[in-house]
């Protein structure tokens, strides 16, 4: 491993290839996986992350947005792309781009099919979302009759896929509800089969469906999480391998004398003789604010030292007093120890919005193969 010289995310594309291993042995065979890319994938770096799982033989990718299923096919990345949440604005863009919307309303339905009209597009594949109870994007159920009547008599799309997003799949508290979930998307999948006379394939579980109700995998799983490392549950996290470490080095360390404070509005003040140390890096490279203050730890040498005082926009300021460590040392953020998802959880948020609050500010360095 090279030196630690200023701060970078190290991504290990090694342990991407293990969690995806991890996640496709929990399914049968024949099921089909689609690695979730959107947000640079979660906060890493998407076309090193699509490329690789590309390699090793994802069945689709998914975005949110077009112009993130754009940058992937600059980069060469041949993959079909489902992308989640697209906007009309964008849909000629898709099509050029050979991405594959999610046609969740009426609204988007009758938009994309202007697009293709006007690109004289025939058969282009589209995937419709429905709604079982997230209530966020997706047709109703009772929209069944409309998706058919509006493409009925009609050759420009193809319906390819049907899917439906769980709401809780992570809360054994919420059990009845998602299984609930699952017999809605059931029932209406049945419907949709049996009115469009052929069979377009199924999806409904993420990361944390496909742990706790392999059961509904369908023909497809959709996974993000997992793929970067976490399981939303200890047992799991325990045999996945977070792919992102953010790792700095101390650019200075300080003497603090008591009664002396540290960092602006002065929102440390020391009960003793301290040292603490000054680290590269801060909100504005995804550290919020929310972690100052002495509530969130990070390694230095493997001691875990807080965060104090104030979190700056380029700059934290840590407690590393009886540590044995000098300027230029490494100092790790989350990894390993803590994870992504202890160190969120110091905050009371989740290891998915630590990760994708990287900015691209910070250097993106890769370890594996
Ligand atoms: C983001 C997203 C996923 C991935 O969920 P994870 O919990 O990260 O596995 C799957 N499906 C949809 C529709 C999503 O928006």
């Amino acid at each position: 491993m090279p030196e630690t010289l200023e701060t970078v995310l190290e991504i290990d594309l090694n342990a991407l290839e293990h969690n995806y291993h991890f996640l496709r042995n929990r399914l049968k065979p024949e099921t089909k996986f689609l690695g979730v890319v959107k947000a640079f994938a979660y906060g890493s770096d998407a076309v090193a992350i699509a490329k690789k799982l590309e390699h090793l033989g994802v069945d689709y990718l998914a975005v949110a947005y077009v112009k993130e299923g754009v940058a992937l096919r600059d980069a060469g990345i041949q993959t079909p792309i489902l992308v989640l949440h697209p906007q009309p604005a964008n849909f000629e863009e898709l099509i050029k781009r050979c991405l594959e919307p999610s046609i969740y309303s009426p609204r988007i339905l009758r938009a994309f099919l202007s697009a293709c009209e006007k690109l004289n597009e025939k058969s282009y594949p589209v995937h419709i979302k429905f709604n079982t109870g997230l209530n966020r994007l997706g047709f109703w159920e009772n929209d069944i009759d409309y998706i058919i009547d509006q493409t009925q008599d009609r050759s420009e799309i193809k319906i390819v896929s049907v899917f439906s997003h769980l709401a809780a799949s992570e809360d054994p508290k919420e059990n009845p509800f998602t299984r609930q979930q699952i017999r809605t998307f059931e029932k209406i999948t049945k419907e949709v089969d049996e009115k469009l006379g052929y069979t377009p394939f199924k999806h409904v579980l993420n990361t944390s469906g496909i742990i706790n109700y392999p059961e509904a995998q369908f023909n497809m799983v959709r996974s993000g999480i997992g793929l970067y490392g976490f399981g939303n549950e200890k047992g799991i996290d325990a045999s996945l391998q977070p792919v992102a470490t953010l790792k700095t080095v101390i650019s200075q360390l300080h003497k603090i004398e008591p009664d002396e404070s540290v960092g602006y509005n002065r929102a440390f003040t020391s009960d003793g003789y301290r040292i603490t140390a000054t680290l590269p890096l801060g909100h504005a490279d995804g550290i919020g604010r929310q972690y100052g203050k002495g509530n969130t730890f990070v390694n230095v040498k493997g001691t875990l030292a807080p965060i104090i005082g104030n979190v700056c926009m380029d700059m934290i300021m840590i407690d590393v007093t009886g540590i044995d460590c000098k300027e230029g040392d490494e100092v790790i953020i989350f990894g390993k120890n803590p994870t992504a998802d202890e160190f969120a959880a110091t905050a009371n948020t989740i290891s998915y919005e630590l990760i994708t609050g990287i900015s691209q500010r910070v250097k993106r360095i890769f370890k594996g193969t």
